[in-house]
């Protein structure tokens, strides 16, 4: 219910790659010695056969868990650059690393394999299409690493560590029967990726969710609800027949599954329904909490007690109050571990099992503490922008937690891309008090979507702009601070105008959309304004002005509208101010010149004297907009700049095609 964007956006990311960097099709691949009179010393094996991107698609095609990190520059995989991932094969470092950093016989084996093309020949034809269509449908998430680096941690992270992934482990079996797909097996290792990524054996990409021949499982299994009677599904209206029951309340419960009654039906808690793996669940949280010592973590201790409780008895406000409590100032850990979300199930009601574990982030802990004793004067500096009737307030920074995350598990854990901002719970006292949100810093900062930034903004910008351009998170960290800093600030969702709040003064979507205009406005605003402070350089501001052309761009590749025609906040705002930015002779398109990737024609360049001013200006019309309430100024921004048939429409159609060319990433996990 409240999956929400917030500021980073690293959706800006998520689509990523240019075409030159697709994955090849064919890997190198050895010729075979012929065969030799008599045995000689087995050559020593080498581990440049297959390219660092070859490598971690064909680890995935083949159901192993590995990914190539990094390479040192002599493109051949050594030990040290080979992470384990998590997941269903439970696999341990140590199984394929020797104590002494060498390869083990099964991970030199299981090279050997890799090495070799996929050979489907002695299959049907039809099982032969279904393959590559497995294989098509895994190509569409391109494996992305989301690693933890405990090298120098301590033994209670990594005992900590160690039991939240049990727990992780036994969610993903509960989450894995509310969608039905808990006993569906693959028989080959591609198919079984596919089953363990999309969490069934269906197809969910782009070029292959419709193709009716791809399934993980031939012939392609019926998709029932666990949560639901199977017979009852046969009625495409079946929600609204139990909506209609005279025990409908119950049966609608977010808590609960739904089983045949005689000729009725009853709702069974969850506790009772899938109390084996519940309490595996229980049982795991708890020897997490016992393993921590350090009296830093009692804040922590006590959410990991209060969840492995509610897993017992199903009542999860207990487990929500001690989950509000943490916060980065009493743990270095983030863990939400429940029930929360409905909208992977067909009737909306039930909540699924998910686990976001995640370390609270340093860098943006360090920019909210220096932000905080200027916040009075960044609130002058937003309230002279918007003049009367607009008055500076005394103003509090309620800013999300900003977490990197760990392990995502169960319904936290989609088959392309991650929620990045999220606010919990969505139910009870603790949501009616406002509940705790959080910030994803860490995703698309690895190695792949760094490569994947680069490459989208160097088929946009001109060579001269990208020398100034970074895939370093630093910018965009402290972008997604002052975003989020911003909406603490000047008129906010709760001035009233008039005696009216934003939402009757401007319309819902218009109201979202001008309230993250503002947010987003004022971060480039405030990027010049710490430079005049002397917090951050010139040379850092630029960096992030840059970084903040390249998110405005991600968010216009998203297309303005949704499929039925909901404006998109983000990319509304994006365009305006991408748009307005365009208009001011500040974004300059040179149709004639070859951007910075050398082969497409016509890109994008700062006039970084006239950024500054015109920052300033479009920061003072969205502020005097949201002041004095006019929401015909605020149409406008959107008529011309959104829905204009102009040459912005036709540049935005260009960022679109260049900034959508590569996969999706699909995330995958390791602690190092
Ligand atoms: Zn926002």
């Amino acid at each position: 219910m409240r999956r929400i964007a917030l500021g980073l956006t690293a959706t800006a990311l998520t689509f990523a790659g240019c075409a030159k960097e697709a994955v090849k099709e064919e890997p190198k691949v050895t010729t075979p010695a012929p065969a030799p009179a008599a045995p000689p010393p087995a050559p020593k094996p080498t581990f440049d056969r297959l390219s660092r991107l070859d490598f971690n698609v064909r680890a995935q095609e083949r159901f192993l868990p590995f990914f190539w990190r990094s390479d040192d520059g002599n493109k051949a995989l050594e030990p040290a650059e080979l992470a384990v991932l998590w997941g269903p094969q439970n696999a341990q470092r140590s199984t394929f690393v020797d104590e002494k950093g060498a390869f083990t016989q099964p991970f030199l084996d299981a090279y050997e394999s890799m090495v070799k093309a996929a050979d489907d020949k002695a299959q049907s034809a039809d099982e032969q299409k279904r393959l590559g269509l497995v294989r098509l449908e895994l190509s569409q998430g391109r494996p992305t690493l989301v690693e933890t680096d405990l090298t120098k941690g301590t033994d209670e992270d990594r005992a900590i560590i160690k039991h939240v992934f049990a727990a992780a482990n036994a969610i993903e079996r509960i989450h894995g029967k509310q969608l039905g797909t808990d006993t569906m097996e693959a028989k080959d290792a591609a198919s079984k990726t596919l089953i363990h990524r999309n969490q069934g054996p269906f197809c969910v990409a782009p070029k292959t969710e419709k193709d009716e021949a791809c399934t993980a499982i031939a012939p392609k299994p019926k998709q029932l609800s666990g949560l639901y009677p199977a017979a009852v599904q046969a009625d495409a209206k079946f929600c609204d027949k139990l909506a209609k029951e005279k025990n409908a309340k119950d049966l609608m419960g977010h808590f609960s599954a739904v089983v045949a009654d005689g000729a009725g039906f009853k709702a069974v808690p969850y506790s009772e329904f899938y109390k084996a793996d519940m309490e595996s669940v229980a049982t795991s949280l708890e020897a997490a909490a016992a393993a921590i010592t350090s009296p830093g973590e009692a804040a922590f201790q006590k959410y990991l007690r209060a969840a492995a409780t509610s897993f017992r008895t199903n009542d999860w406000e207990p487990a929500n109050e001690a989950w509000v409590a943490m916060g980065p100032t009493n743990s270095k850990w983030y863990l939400r571990i429940a029930p929360d979300e409905v909208y992977y199930e067909p009737c909306a009601w039930k909540a699924g099992f998910a686990v976001s574990f995640a370390r609270i982030n340093m860098d943006s802990l360090a920019w909210q503490q220096k932000l905080e004793p200027v916040k009075a004067d960044m609130e002058k500096a937003l309230a002279a922008l918007a003049g009367p009737p607009y008055k500076a307030r005394d103003v509090k920074f309620k800013l999300p937690d900003f977490i990197d995350i760990v392990l995502n598990a169960g319904d936290a854990r989609p088959a392309h891309g991650a929620t990045i901002g999220q606010s919990l719970p969505n139910w009870g006292k603790v949501a009616e008090k406002g509940g705790r949100t959080v910030a994803m810093t860490n995703l698309y900062t690895d190695l792949d979507s760094q490569k994947s930034l680069e490459s989208q903004m160097a088929s946009l910008f001109c060579a001269s702009l990208m020398t100034k351009a970074t895939t370093d998170a630093k910018p965009a960290v402290m972008s997604v601070v002052l975003h989020e800093a911003a909406h603490n600030l000047g008129p906010s969702h709760e001035y009233k105008v008039k005696g009216k709040e934003d939402d009757e003064v401007f319309g819902g979507p218009l109201a979202s959309t001008m309230e993250e205009l503002k947010a987003q406005t004022a971060a480039l605003y405030f990027s010049q304004w710490l430079v005049t402070k002397n917090v951050i350089t010139q040379a850092e501001a630029d960096a992030a002005a840059v970084r903040d052309v390249a998110w405005g761009f991600g968010h216009i590749s998203r297309g303005m509208y949704t499929a039925d025609n909901k404006p998109r906040n983000y990319s509304h705002l994006a365009s305006i101010q991408m748009g307005t930015l365009t208009k001011a002779g500040v974004l300059v398109f040179k149709a004639d010149e070859k951007a910075a990737n050398g082969t497409d024609v016509g890109c994008f360049d700062i006039d970084f004297a006239k950024w500054k001013p015109a920052v300033d200006t479009l920061a003072k019309r969205v502020l005097m907009a949201k002041g004095k309430g006019d929401r015909k100024d605020a149409e406008a921004m959107v008529t011309e700049f959104v829905d204009g048939k102009d040459d912005w429409a036709k540049r935005r159609e260009l960022i679109t095609e260049r900034w959508l060319r590569a996969p999706k990433a699909t995330f995958v996990y390791a602690v190092k």
